[in-house]
């Protein structure tokens, strides 16, 4: 294929003819969160329209929670969730720990953040069953939150009840879910928005109501049909010659016994799923289930967008998208010894570990990191010496973050008091 373009090239060339540019195509994200589906429910029931998004890129089992009995473990309750997404946090830092009397910690910036400081002039969109999504965890028109960060909303509908009266059997949400895919459709194959986000409900209410069983399997085909109304336009824009990446998750499994529950740490409740059409998936992707923070620095990948590096030294994720070197860096302490260890996916070049001793980005301030050396990547692990005043920083704030930069991207962890590590 290569030397066939080469030697057209070359003809053309010799033609006297000018080499046409090639021009970029214009990159776009969607991602859409379909409340509440179990890894095993949506395996086993059909969902044409998954299948053919993951035929084009790949289908991975996910998890949500953070890790068992860590520093970062999550609840698997929805808005913890949707902010582990939109944050590439868990909540120990997003600091959103239920679906009500949110408080959202700004300082760590959401996708649509970081994209907009990238890119301000990038439209925005979000189309939503639940309102809370944008006003208070995007924090969308807070100055604390970013200022003005979605240009089109398709939301608050559940708050008009003259529209969708309130009923028992929540079908007023199952149609608001199709108003809400309807809407993302139609401005998609229109207005074709840099980034935008779709989040749709019903299916969690009918877990909540009647657990598995048969009606919970046709709420997971209706919400497969949605997401057909968005893919669809999807397809229309690519026609259009623009590069686009959708990624399909939910934000929690349900409990084992009826799934009707979900908030705890078991398997169920943890394991979730990634769906997508990208093309570009790496080693990361289908190898083991991959934590729901690295959809958004996978987004932010396609759309060719880096985080200033105070932010991507808290982030969670690492793209499983595009060339990575590492991921899951650990930490434990041995003696006066940190002893690092992290999964190589790309073994060129040396990894920088940097640390800090504070948490003032927590409150909105400046940790200063401390260089502690260069390390092989392909070794996988490193021991770093800390003398006697680190350890006394260490004793009086609790906490020594750990950053590995490798070439392809960076990790971090944390070391803290009583730590089980
Ligand atoms: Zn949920």
């Amino acid at each position: 294929m290569k030397v066939i373009h080469i030697l057209f090239l070359l003809l053309l060339a010799s033609l006297g003819c000018q080499t046409p540019t090639p021009k970029e195509q214009p990159k776009k994200a969607v991602f859409i969160i379909l409340d509440g589906i179990p890894a095993d429910v949506l395996e086993r029931v059909a969902t044409p329209t998954l299948d053919e998004i993951a035929a084009a890129g790949g289908y991975t089992r996910a998890y949500v929670g953070g890790d068992v009995g860590q520093y970062n473990q999550t609840p698997t309750i929805s808005a913890p969730g949707y902010m582990d997404l939109l944050t590439a946090t868990w909540a120990n830092k997003h600091n959103v720990w239920d679906n009500y009397n949110q408080s959202p910690n700004y300082h760590y910036w959401n996708l649509f953040r970081i994209a907009k400081n990238a890119a301000p002039a990038l439209p925005t969109a979000i189309f939503s069953t639940w309102l809370d999504n944008r006003t208070v965890l995007i924090g969308d028109g807070k100055p604390e939150a970013g200022g003005r960060l979605i240009d089109y909303a398709a939301d608050g509908y559940e708050l008009d009840t003259l529209r969708f009266p309130h009923d028992t059997a929540a079908t007023y949400i199952l149609n608001i879910d199709e108003l809400v895919a309807e809407t993302a459709g139609k401005y998609i194959a229109e207005q074709a928005p840099g980034l935008s986000w779709v989040y749709l409900e019903h299916t969690d209410d009918v877990g909540h109501a009647l657990g598995d069983g048969t009606l919970m399997d046709e709420a997971v085909k209706r919400a497969d049909a949605q997401v057909k109304k968005i893919w669809d336009a999807v397809k229309v824009r690519q026609q259009k010659g623009e590069d686009w990446m959708i990624v399909v998750t939910t934000d929690h499994g349900r409990d084992a016994v009826k799934g009707m529950d979900h908030g705890g740490q078991t398997d169920r409740e943890r394991t979730t799923w990634i769906v997508t059409n990208a093309k570009n998936l790496n080693e990361r992707f289908g190898k083991e289930p991959l934590p729901i923070t690295d959809i958004a620095p996978s987004i932010l990948k396609h759309l060719g967008m880096a985080p200033p590096e105070a932010i991507a030294f808290e982030m969670d994720g690492v793209p499983f998208v595009g060339a990575v070197s590492v991921a899951d860096l650990r930490v434990k302490r041995a003696g006066d010894r940190l002893q690092l260890s992290w999964k190589v996916f790309d073994e060129a070049g040396d990894a920088e570990v940097q640390c800090a001793f504070t948490n003032y980005y927590k409150t909105g301030g400046e940790d200063v990191y401390e260089k502690m050396g260069h390390f092989p990547v392909k070794d996988g692990a490193a021991t770093i010496p800390l003398n006697a005043a680190q350890w006394a920083a260490f004793e009086k704030s609790g906490i020594i973050k750990i950053v590995l930069k490798a070439p392809g991207n960076v990790v971090n962890r944390w070391l803290v008091e009583n730590s089980p590590e």
